[in-house]
């Protein structure tokens, strides 16, 4: 009897250890998926280009590239401390 509640705490434990382990998979794995800053497509959907902002990866595709250049301030919330240069005198 004590046996198997001993049995069944350890079954119960690698239950537990199986699901954090899945979570923490999970999380790392959108950590690591390179969706566009600006329009959240996937490299499995469009060619992403990688830049790199405060030493930290950042994936913009080519359609959303010239958002980048010419309206950097919509992406000001996805690049904290971007610098916004004031719009050009054309
Ligand atoms: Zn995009």
């Amino acid at each position: 009897m004590i046996y198997d509640l001993g049995l069944m705490v350890s079954i119960r434990a690698s239950v537990l250890l199986a699901r954090i382990e899945t979570t923490i998979g999970k999380t790392m794995n959108k950590q690591n998926e390179k969706v566009c800053m600006n329009c959240n497509r996937t490299d499995e959907q469009i060619p992403l280009i990688t830049l790199s902002f405060k030493s930290a990866p950042k994936y913009i595709c080519a359609q959303c590239f010239p958002v980048l250049i010419h309206k950097i301030h919509l992406l000001a919330d996805k690049l904290p401390g971007v610098e916004i240069a004031p719009p050009a005198d054309h």
